[in-house]
């Protein structure tokens, strides 16, 4: 980046390090014409959809909500803590493979239940049981029907 002293373009590194627990790094910089210093702090630019909720309504979205919804449906199951938190990364990389900057809490609620079905299938039931509630009882009761095959 240029110089802010003196707008030069050449400038260099003389110092790299993590920060904010490595979610940031810092650099010291000097310019090669005035040599004055000066630091830079980069961060990963992680760019989440928003939620259209189902009144039309948008929000950010919520990693602490998501992890407290498959922590209910999880509740008592078998499945160790590292196990959810690959699943949320998961749902997050989803979500920003989409590229999209707004999705349908609809869509989201289906890639959790897709989530679930490979985690645990109880979790996964009840996720959708409270999920779907009077939506589509119809398709629920084809999805629980397929969990006995
Ligand atoms: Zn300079």
């Amino acid at each position: 980046m240029f110089c802010p002293f003196c707008s030069a373009q050449e400038t260099k590194v003389i110092d790299s390090r993590l920060v904010a627990e490595g979610q940031q790094v810092r650099r010291r910089r000097e310019c090669l014409d005035c040599h004055e210093r000066f630091t830079t702090f980069e961060n990963a630019e992680l760019v989440m959809p928003r939620v259209i909720k189902r009144d039309g309504s948008r929000e950010p979205f919520n990693e602490d909500k998501l992890r407290a919804g498959l922590q209910r449906a999880l509740e008592k199951r078998p499945v160790s803590t590292e196990k959810v938190e690959q699943c949320i990364l998961s749902i997050k990389s989803q979500l920003r493979a989409t590229g999209e900057r707004e999705v349908s809490s609809q869509f989201l609620g289906n890639l959790i239940m897709n989530a679930l079905k490979e985690l645990d299938k109880v979790a996964y039931v009840r996720f959708a049981s409270v999920y779907r509630s009077f939506e589509d009882i119809k398709e629920f009761g084809e999805e629980i029907a397929k969990l006995n095959d």
